[in-house]
């Protein structure tokens, strides 16, 4: 066991207002460092609100794992309203209409094809850090940080000892099929035809608790099958390629949650944005505001001087 004593204290709760008074406080300071964990859409979206809402801060972020290599590089990409247990209506409304108007927004500008395929882009023009590591206990970054923001999606299950995630297993498969300008699901939403800028995705699986990112061929044949059955022009389609990717699914839904990690008398802030499930693309801009703001009451927070840096 880790000798880290934990509290906690929930989104709900808290009053975003007294900002101002924070920074001007924060101004006679140095740059608060935050370090963000996990490059998948809702660790970068969480960066780059972040460097919008906090001033004078620096933001690395840390993965061991970027695109394409991400859950996120394998998602249809489909922005689809999602329940999340625990979540009042109204909040998941506000989440899902603030990544609506931002990739609208993206969609009707000069950028619209590039941030298709390329997420990462807009962060290096920000300044944000980007390092390549696989972190073991997010105590590890104390001292080098003073807020770290946990968007590691299933590797919560062991940063944040969170034994109630787990993996549900989607396979899809990448073609080539320009003709095709219109989506297709059934009733199920198992079988799908979602054209991209450039390919089209054709779905796919639901496997619970099964944690095998290798492409099963038999299942990559049924849902060829599958969806040809719907479009039959797909048996044109070419440049066929297997994807798999893990949802990060918690049962009690999205945890956007603050809790501070203590060891002999030292604290770190963690704000933990993790558990998307099946809906990451479709809110990550809105819980990723919801972070930002977390970190933003961290910041306001008293800091005490910090020791030499480790990193
Ligand atoms: C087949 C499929 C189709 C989907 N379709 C859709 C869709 O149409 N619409 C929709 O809204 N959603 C969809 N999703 C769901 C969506 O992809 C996820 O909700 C979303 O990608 C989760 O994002 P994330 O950033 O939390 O996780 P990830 O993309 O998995 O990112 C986690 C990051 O944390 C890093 N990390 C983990 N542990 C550590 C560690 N110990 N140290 C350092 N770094 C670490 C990883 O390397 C990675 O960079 C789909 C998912 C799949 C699999």
């Amino acid at each position: 066991t880790r000798p880290t004593t934990h509290w906690e204290t929930s989104v709900g709760a808290r009053a975003f207002c007294g900002f101002q008074d924070c920074f001007s406080r924060l101004r006679s300071m140095d740059p608060v460092r935050i370090a963000v964990v996990g490059a998948g859409v809702v660790g970068l979206s969480t960066a780059m609100c972040v460097s919008k809402l906090v001033p004078r801060c620096s933001i690395t972020v840390i993965s061991d794992k970027f695109s394409p290599d991400t859950t996120s590089d394998v998602a249809a990409g489909m922005l689809i309203p999602h329940v999340y247990p625990n979540t009042p209506i109204p909040t998941l409304k506000q989440w899902f209409r603030e990544t609506f108007d931002h990739l609208f927004a993206i969609a009707n500008s000069a950028e619209a094809e590039d941030a298709g395929v390329h997420l990462v882009s807009g962060l290096k023009g920000s300044g944000v850090l980007i390092l390549t590591r696989r972190i073991g206990d997010l105590w590890e970054l104390h001292p080098s940080f003073d807020v770290v923001v946990n968007c590691s999606g299933l590797g919560s299950r062991q940063l944040a000892q969170d034994s109630e995630m787990f993996p549900v297993r989607g396979q899809v498969l990448n073609v080539r099929a320009p003709w095709v300008k219109h989506f297709i699901r059934d009733g199920s939403g198992l079988t799908y035809i979602y054209p991209g800028t450039s390919n089209v995705i054709l779905g796919g699986t639901r496997q619970q608790g099964d944690w095998n990112l290798s492409p099963d061929a038999e299942i990559s044949r049924g849902i060829f099958s599958r969806c040809c059955a719907l479009e039959p022009s797909l048996q044109g389609a070419c440049d066929i390629r297997e994807k798999v990717g893990l949802r990060p699914f918690r049962p009690a839904g999205v945890r956007l949650q603050t809790e501070f990690l203590a060891q002999d008398g030292r604290r770190l802030p963690v704000v933990h944005h993790y558990g998307h499930g099946s809906g990451g693309i479709s809110v990550h801009w809105g819980t990723a505001l919801e972070a930002a703001r977390l970190v933003s009451e961290c910041v306001q927070a008293p800091r005490t001087p910090t020791p030499k840096s480790n990193l």
